[in-house]
């Protein structure tokens, strides 16, 4: 009599995986997004942060989750200071001790930005120098990745699920079912501060040349890259979509 083989568990999809986390989380919480991400994940999890106008909520619920987690801060050489200063306090105060700042290839900015004005001529190359490329290999021994990207943000963004798998890596969107409300709530029952800029009517804050106060106060982007056909800088682009690669 033959016996019968135990039945080899075939292994899991990337899409399959990404199915049973969206159906697994709906519905859940930010919190409880991010403790399942550093579960299924764990060492191969990273969180990429502008330390803009929203980062500090992220920021705020990783350091709950776990405030060793690696943090990815993408130095273009372009913040305004008010945005360093607001890193390094968000550092120290949220006690996050996985954070470390990554900066665009010296070369690749002498050859191709060398007097810092590419963003005048060609912001699409600009954003290629000085942040795509740059966190390709921040990103290496990663294989999921959180974003603090949100539906309500509009254009691309609109129809954002909480997992994905792009590229050869997870994304993870805990915040993507936020709302503008649920933002402000989060600030106004923490003790977090928010950045500076937001006093001073920036509600979406990314290097000094391409942020300004938006035109359409419902529009939170719109003064990104303000009268450009340029809605992000290409770190969610995918390779052969992005404009300027090299
Ligand atoms: S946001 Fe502007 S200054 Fe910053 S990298 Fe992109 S084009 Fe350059």
């Amino acid at each position: 009599m033959t016996q019968a083989q135990p039945q080899l568990k075939t292994a899991e999809t990337p899409e399959a995986r990404v199915e049973r986390l969206n159906a697994e989380l709906k519905g859940k919480s930010a919190q409880d997004i991010i403790r399942a991400a550093v579960r299924e994940f764990g060492d191969g999890l990273v969180y990429v942060s502008s330390f803009g106008a929203e980062s500090a909520a992220m920021l705020g619920l990783i350091a709950e989750a776990d405030p060793s987690l690696p943090i990815v801060f993408i130095d273009t050489g372009m913040h305004f200071q008010q945005t360093l200063d607001y890193r390094d306090e968000l550092e120290e105060r949220l006690g996050l001790t996985g954070l470390r700042t990554v900066y665009p290839v010296k070369e690749e900015v002498k050859e191709l930005d060398p007097k810092g004005i590419l963003h005048k001529s060609d912001t699409d190359l600009c954003c290629e120098v000085r942040k795509v490329r740059p966190l390709e290999p921040a990103l290496e021994g990663f294989n999921a990745w959180i974003t603090g990207r949100k539906r309500f943000h509009g254009m691309g963004r609109a129809n954002l699920p909480i997992f994905e798998f792009r590229e050869g890596r997870y994304k993870v969107n805990p915040l993507a079912n936020w709302t503008q409300e649920d933002v402000t709530e989060w600030f106004a029952t923490s003790d977090v501060p928010r950045h500076p800029l937001v006093a001073d009517g920036y509600p979406s804050i990314g290097c000094w040349p391409c942020t300004a106060r938006p035109a359409d106060p419902n529009d939170v982007r719109s003064g990104r890259w303000a009268g450009q056909n340029k809605e992000e800088c290409g770190l969610h682009v995918k390779r052969n979509e992005r404009p300027r690669v090299f």
